[in-house]
């Protein structure tokens, strides 16, 4: 029997009741390794309701406390980040380099966390008005859900819960189905490190136990990492039913390349941010515009390092892109390749068909470029989410700005140039979140904020970092008065400061 994977409620496992799982697959090999449990509306409110039982505690437990408990954590997230990047990698199939590099970006958030007694504080001013003195502090919301995409398993948990944890909030924490036991490693750490029973809970599933996190009356706030349709369904329904919302969704991100651009910098950048996690991430670049004849000569250079990259799954230490993360996600990359062909773009490398030696039933596709790509095709206009890197064509600089502004994502994009004029230019005309200059995947650190703009995020809030903070507390202003000697008596008037 396939290993069950059951969800984390209350400090401990659980195992699935409603009956329903779903299969987790090594993608390097298409072996079905475990089922992971599929949580009904039932056990989402059961796992509600130890988070709101525990949250009663927590945000009365001490910011000194709280803050040992996000140092002890670090260290043992620090001290299992290579057993964790070995569970990224055996279910959602990335290298163990690159699984590694997302266990470290998610330490970042946890440092950030560290240092929450110092995030939280708030302002005071005394004697605002004769004998009055005013504050403003931060307090924690209650219970968060929160809603994560299958491409970091254990990257984007972290941007969520070590900072919705240490404001003092309890965390419902949904993983993506495909690849769901970084998520229960972390909470086991979380537990080695004291924190309390019920703070964090994993509960895993699909849109049934989303559906309930979105219209649970005991939720009242929502972190969303996914894609645009979802992201956009979780901000309308959480809205409606009161809560506040953070959704981040899809990308289609442009690497501009001027034509004084460093060539061999530029393909290098592309390749590496295009085919990087077999372009399964949000910040890979799908779309190069090279500007006037930067094309014939970047295109080139390109090729040459596609024909040197070694596909091949994580258990290979030589392999530098694995496989996609399912079956049904592979054919859907495969037939937007098919789409780009039948639509008139130029197949420069195509990456259909490849087969790797032992692991022939792997979702193995092999980087795919094409050229003379024009905004009406199909793989110009959805975010494919697979190694497919595409080339436009533009004419001036202003067309390729012209070019970026107008598409609904607006999740990172690039410039590569030697101009520093022009890179000024692009990084005030640019209407993204994420601008790298010279620097194709501009993803900011633990202390910044992460978000891109237009259908790339819903709600007000970018994720983590500062704004991390802003998110998961909310203001409360205290007005005090201590009895003095002076009793004024009554007066209706509206209070006048100054007086
Ligand atoms: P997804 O939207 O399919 O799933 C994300 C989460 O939502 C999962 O936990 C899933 O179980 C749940 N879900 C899926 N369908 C749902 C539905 N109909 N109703 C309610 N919940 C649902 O995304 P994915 O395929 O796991 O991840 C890839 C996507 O995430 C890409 O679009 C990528 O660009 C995006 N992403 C964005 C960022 C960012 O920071 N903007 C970061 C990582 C990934």
């Amino acid at each position: 029997m396939a290993d069950q994977i059951s969800h984390w409620i209350d400090g401990k496992p659980r195992d699935g009741q409603s009956g329903r799982s779903g299969p987790v697959f090594d993608p390097a090999t298409g072996q079905e390794r475990a089922r992971v449990a599929f949580a009904s509306a039932e056990e989402t409110d059961a796992a509600v309701a130890a988070a709101a039982s525990a949250f009663a505690d927590w945000r009365n437990t001490s910011l000194t406390r709280r803050t040992q408990i996000m140092f002890r954590f670090r260290g043992l997230l620090e001290g299992a980040a290579d057993e964790i990047a070995g569970i990224i990698s055996s279910e959602h199939g990335k290298t163990k380099p690159d699984a590694r590099g997302e266990v470290q970006r998610g330490l970042e958030t946890v440092e950030f966390a560290c240092g929450i007694a110092q995030h939280l504080k708030g302002d005071a001013s005394s004697q605002v008005s004769t004998g009055i003195d005013l504050m403003s502090i931060r307090e924690p919301l209650g219970v968060v859900g929160c809603i994560t995409p299958f491409n970091f398993p254990a990257m984007v948990p972290l941007w969520m819960t070590p900072i919705a944890i240490a404001c003092g909030n309890a965390v419902v924490l949904k993983p993506s189905e495909k690849d769901p036991s970084a998520a229960n490693r972390l909470a086991e750490l979380f537990a080695t490190a004291e924190l309390p029973d019920g703070v964090l809970n994993v509960l895993h599933g699909d849109r049934v136990a989303v559906e309930r996190l979105i219209e649970h009356p005991d939720v009242a706030a929502l972190s969303f990492v996914g894609s645009t349709p979802v992201a956009r369904a979780i901000a309308e329904g959480g809205t409606r039913h009161g809560k506040r919302v953070q959704a981040l969704g899809g990308a289609k991100n442009h690497m501009l390349v001027l034509p004084d651009a460093d060539m061999d910098l530029a393909a290098d950048a592309a390749v590496s941010a295009g085919y990087g996690s077999a372009g399964e991430r949000c910040m890979a670049i799908s779309v190069v515009v090279a500007v006037g004849d930067a094309a014939d000569r970047l295109l080139p250079k390109i090729q040459e390092r596609i024909a040197k990259l070694e596909i091949g799954p994580a258990t290979n230490p030589a392999a530098e892109m694995g496989p996609l993360i399912t079956a049904e996600h592979r054919d859907k990359v495969v037939s937007y390749i098919d789409s780009g062909v039948t639509e008139g773009a130029d197949l420069v490398s195509d990456g259909r068909g490849i087969t790797i030696p032992d692991h022939e039933s792997g979702y193995f596709v092999g980087p795919t470029l094409f050229d003379r790509v024009t905004p009406d095709m199909k793989i110009y206009r959805d975010e494919i989410f697979g190694p497919v890197l595409s080339v436009v064509r533009a004419e001036h600089f202003a067309d390729a700005v012209s070019l970026v502004n107008a598409n609904p994502f607006a999740n990172g994009t690039a410039i590569f140039t030697n101009d520093g004029g022009a890179a000024r230019q692009f990084q005030r005309e640019i209407e993204v979140g994420m601008v790298g200059i010279n620097v194709p995947i501009p993803v900011p650190l633990g202390f910044y904020s992460f978000g891109g703009w237009k259908a790339s995020i819903f709600g007000d809030h970018p994720i983590y970092g500062p704004e991390g903070i802003h998110f998961y507390s909310r203001p409360k202003v205290v007005i005090s008065r201590w009895p003095d000697p002076i009793h004024r008596g009554v007066d209706l008037g509206f209070p006048q400061h100054g007086k």
